[in-house]
């Protein structure tokens, strides 16, 4: 995985500061892999996506994911530290694209053959507002073929089917579902926060390029620099101008 370049990524920050949180994920993988075209990026699984970002992140900002979750149970806020290499699930060797659900819905044989969530499948259903329609729409997505007495048409399923095939399809791609315990020191209740590495690393990026841009400008007014001299500069070296700068 290649490592973006500091301009890189602030482009990337200012061009999708209004686009949805898919959007943005894909955005920064792209640096990551110039060659790779754009049918694998948007084919790209929602697991290997963030097993993607898991891995940016730590390029960019570390393997430690230093977050903050409400206690559902006493509202009290509760810092979390995850490590974010011992979230990474080891990768499927060779990766599995097609799944088979089978069911036997009223003693009637039926087998769903489906594919996992991909990108392109987040991308046209942002803007779909009701979640039932979303849903219904991801699953007829993902559902390649039914086989034995079952009709292929999703909306035709049961409720019960539609349940147990949304609950298969995050089984057949559980990295894009990451999960952990939660315990609040406050009052002890134990949960699994939601938690998306698409969101999480934005609102890192975010912090970081605000951040970097209030350093811009404190050593352009000093130093009468260009912004791209010294975005391109090392941390380290931006780190010992700015504490001259401060003495
Ligand atoms: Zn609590």
């Amino acid at each position: 995985m290649r490592t973006p370049t500091a301009s890189e990524l602030l482009n990337v920050w200012e061009r999708a500061l209004d686009a949805p949180a898919v959007a943005r994920g894909l955005w920064l993988l792209r640096l990551t892999d110039e060659a790779q075209g754009e049918d694998a990026w948007l084919g790209l699984s929602l697991g290997d996506r963030d097993a993607r970002l898991l891995r940016l992140h730590a390029k960019l900002f570390g393997h430690v994911l230093q977050g903050v979750a409400t206690c559902p149970a006493c509202q009290s806020t509760v810092e979390l530290l995850l490590d974010g290499e011992a979230l990474q699930l080891a990768p499927t060797e060779p990766a599995v694209t097609e799944h088979v659900l089978e069911l036997h819905p009223a003693g009637r044989d039926m087998a769903i053959r489906f594919r996992p969530v991909n990108c392109a499948d987040l991308l046209a259903l942002q803007s779909c507002g009701d979640v039932d329609e979303a849903r219904r729409q991801l699953l007829a997505r993902c559902v390649i073929d039914v086989g034995g007495e079952g009709s292929a048409d999703v909306a035709g399923f049961s409720s019960d089917v539609q349940a147990e095939l949304a609950a298969a399809m995050a089984a057949a791609d559980p990295q894009a579902d990451i999960q952990f315990d939660c315990v609040c020191p406050e009052c002890a209740h134990r949960w699994q926060p939601l938690f998306d590495i698409a969101t999480f690393l934005w609102q890192e990026l975010h912090a970081w390029a605000l951040r970097l841009l209030r350093e811009v400008d404190t050593l352009a007014r000093a130093y009468h620099w260009s912004e791209s001299d010294i975005v391109a500069m090392s941390p380290r070296r931006r780190q010992a101008y700015l504490e001259q700068c401060a003495s």
